[in-house]
């Protein structure tokens, strides 16, 4: 088979033939019908200090997919051949005292499938059964692969109460892109996108954010308080990982209101936890990944009842021989989310 393939511990990769892997006795071999691109996915291309010292390789990267059960291993139960799936990328150890308290999603031992584990930019990838997702057969696969990042959207705009609330997505990435609309879905009151990248602003607007501010051209917490009076906003989804939008986002919280933090911090960040969190009473909280399982399912019934319309993130359709046109149009950011045809 084909398979896009992260080959040596530099910038690049290589498309190449390589075998169809078998699957072992609890696993399953998926024929992947449609991926779609993560921004890890540029970091492990561009091979950056975090890409260093997490990727092993060589690997078949790229993780969020979607695809057909081709086989599966002798002891697997519950998954059939002919099915439709995807799959949670983080395969927790499901003994250790996170895994056992319902909290697997931070399981210190796991492996990430594309990352530290063979992935899904080839025609076949290997998963491990109980982290199967069975989609819906109507779904279209190259809407199905977005469920991974989807999840992350899912799981950072519910963790709190959202109805009514104002909300300020600080960061209008993909990720970003699918807050909005999740927050939308859920009876989010005003929504504000914040981005530097005026395409992503547009494109959060057309997704239901109700005011947009290009931080590029005004302090984000400046425009955040004057727009509600000094009072702050209610919910902060941090998603940029930009420090200084981060600091901003603490800044235009609301007293006991939320801020919730998903993008990763491109160097350590400042805060005046004093003011900023204490005697505001916010509650702070990290997001990663997704709740394994409660988020799948929060994130199923959203998308087979049509409250969100994935298609609407969607902008490029690539096959994976133009993976180098792909990645450069994400480093340059004029996208919202961009999936491969396989
Ligand atoms: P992305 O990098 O495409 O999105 C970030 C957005 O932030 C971009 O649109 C960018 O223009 C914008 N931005 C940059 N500086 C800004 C500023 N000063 N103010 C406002 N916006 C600014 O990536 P994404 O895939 O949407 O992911 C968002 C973040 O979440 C990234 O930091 C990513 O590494 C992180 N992430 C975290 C998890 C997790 O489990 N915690 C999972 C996936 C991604
Ligand atoms: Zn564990």
């Amino acid at each position: 088979m084909v398979g896009l393939v992260k080959e040596h511990r530099g910038p690049g990769a290589i498309l190449k033939e390589i075998p169809v892997p078998t699957c072992g006795p609890d696993e399953v071999l998926v024929r992947i019908k449609a991926t779609s691109l993560c921004g890890t996915d540029l970091h492990i291309y561009n091979w950056d200090k975090w890409a260093k010292k997490t990727v092993v390789t060589p690997i078949v990267f790229g993780h969020e997919f979607a695809g057909i059960v081709e086989a599966i291993g002798d002891r697997v139960t519950g998954v059939q051949l002919g099915e439709h799936v995807s799959a949670e990328g983080h395969i927790a150890c499901g003994t250790c005292k996170a895994c056992r308290t319902g909290n697997a999603h931070v399981c210190p031992h796991s492996k990430s499938f594309g990352i530290t584990a063979p992935g899904c930019f080839a025609e076949f990838a290997i998963v491990k059964a109980s982290n199967i997702i069975r989609n819906d057969p109507e779904l279209p696969f190259e809407l199905a692969c977005l469920q991974d990042p989807l999840g992350n959207a899912v799981q950072a705009v519910l963790s709190g109460e959202i109805v009514g609330k104002s909300v300020a997505v600080i960061g209008a990435g993909p990720i970003g892109l699918l807050s909005v609309m999740v927050a939308k879905a859920c009876g989010a009151g005003t929504i504000y996108a914040v981005d530097v990248n005026p395409y992503r602003l547009q494109m959060a607007r057309r997704l239901g954010a109700d005011l947009t501010i290009n931080a590029a051209e005004t302090r984000t917490s400046d425009a955040l308080l004057s727009l509600t009076e000094g009072e702050g906003i209610d919910v902060i989804l941090e998603m940029s990982g930009n420090p200084q939008a981060i600091a901003d986002g603490f800044k235009s919280a609301a007293r006991a209101g939320r801020v919730s933090l998903l993008g990763i911090p491109t160097k350590e960040v400042t805060l005046d936890l004093t003011e900023q969190v204490i005697f505001k009473g916010l509650r702070v909280e990290g997001i990663t990944g997704r709740k394994m399982y409660q988020t799948w399912y929060q994130m199923k019934g959203l998308i087979n009842q049509k409250r969100i319309d994935l298609s609407q993130i969607v902008t490029h359709k690539f096959n994976l021989t133009q993976y180098q046109e792909a990645f450069r149009l994400m480093e340059q950011g004029e996208c919202g989310k961009i999936v491969f045809i396989h």
